[in-house]
């Protein structure tokens, strides 16, 4: 966090600006967004993609503690079209990608809470049910930090001599190894992983796929959240968001309510960006294919009344390197407030 904005955003929450936002947009809706929860050392890695559980827990009873309203996506959907009568401070919890970590160690928070929360759910990854290749390789990086590997006899596709401390080369050899894994037969996702764990000096035993920490849930864990009062929504078959490929959106979603029908799920009716990419055509195509409402990772309170904004619904992304005041300044509408004063200083 940048020292000004520090000192702005302290000095504003000293003066009670703050609780002020907070009364001034006590009627506007707010959805907020997490990944998966931590096993381990994730939220080191990938801060943004993985918190613990008492981040989590510690941002809810700061929520809590201030009045906040949480609300089921279908309520805050109603009160947006303006349909239905809002309580105070409105808010949505959503997760993003169906991780066995939101399940194992968010769902607790989220039960103790007692909050109507969204899983937007990746289902090729679900369908697949081994550890995601990408997220793995790059913490299998990550841990392994600056260092040369040689491969060789591994395979020609990727035997090589890599410097993980060079930008180029490490992305180079990010590329090769996610290619390879995903290539892997049902099955062998986890031994390639480990495999290349060995060749980055690492052990399987720290890269520790068994606990689950890179996979995705179940369907019995799927239902048994549902069975909490988890709504279950669309993240997109493939994890992307097909700019400029309109069949390939409709095939996309077409995949999604298959894997949903296979689990007897009810079709999902909200969408959320893969990597939050969207595009001026979305809100025509996703009303063609059903589709009431869709998230960005844009950061904001939900604008009222306006059916185009419904698929371009702000969200904001919260992280373990998310300090506690930016998270109040954003939840309690502040943050908002500086960036309509700035696009207004900007266009006077
Ligand atoms: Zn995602």
């Amino acid at each position: 966090m940048n020292p000004a904005k520090r000192l702005v955003y302290g000095a504003a929450r000293a003066l009670g600006l703050f609780a002020l936002a907070r009364h001034l947009t006590r009627h506007r809706v707010r959805i907020l967004c997490f990944h998966g929860g931590s096993l381990g050392d994730e939220h080191r890695f990938n801060p943004l993609l993985f918190c613990t559980g008492e981040h989590l827990a510690r941002r809810l009873a700061w929520m809590d503690a201030h009045g906040f309203s949480w609300v089921s996506l279908d309520s805050a959907t109603d009160m947006l079209k303006g349909a239905a009568a809002r309580p105070r401070l409105p808010v949505v919890l959503t997760f993003d990608d169906g991780w066995y970590s939101t399940a194992q160690v968010l769902g607790p928070v989220v039960a103790r809470h007692q909050v109507p929360a969204v899983l937007y759910l990746c289902t090729s990854h679900f369908q697949r049910g081994e550890p995601v290749p990408d997220v793995s390789m790059a913490y299998l990086v990550w841990q392994a930090g600056a260092r040369v590997v040689h491969l060789d006899g591994v395979d020609p596709a990727l035997d090589g001599r890599y410097d993980l401390a060079d930008p180029p080369s490490r992305k180079d050899f990010l590329a090769r190894a996610i290619r390879w894994v995903r290539e892997a037969g049902a099955g062998d996702v986890s031994a390639r992983l480990d495999l290349l764990a060995g060749a980055l000096g690492q052990s399987p035993r720290s890269l520790d796929l068994a606990s689950r920490r890179f996979s995705y849930l179940d369907g019995h864990e799927l239902q048994a959240l549902r069975a909490q009062g988890w709504s279950i929504e669309l993240h997109g078959h493939e994890h992307r968001y097909p700019a400029g490929d309109p069949a390939a959106l409709a095939q996309d979603l077409q995949r999604c309510q298959a894997v949903f029908a296979s689990q007897s799920l009810p079709p999902g009716r909200h969408y959320c960006y893969p990597s939050g990419n969207h595009d001026a055509a979305a809100h025509e195509l996703m009303t063609q294919h059903g589709v009431e409402t869709a998230t960005t990772c844009l950061p904001g309170l939900c604008p009222e009344g306006d059916a185009r904004a419904l698929h371009y619904l702000p969200r904001f992304l919260d992280g373990a390197n998310i300090p506690p005041l930016v998270f109040e300044a954003e939840m309690s509408g502040f943050a908002d407030g500086v960036r309509w004063l700035a696009r207004l200083g900007r266009r006077g």
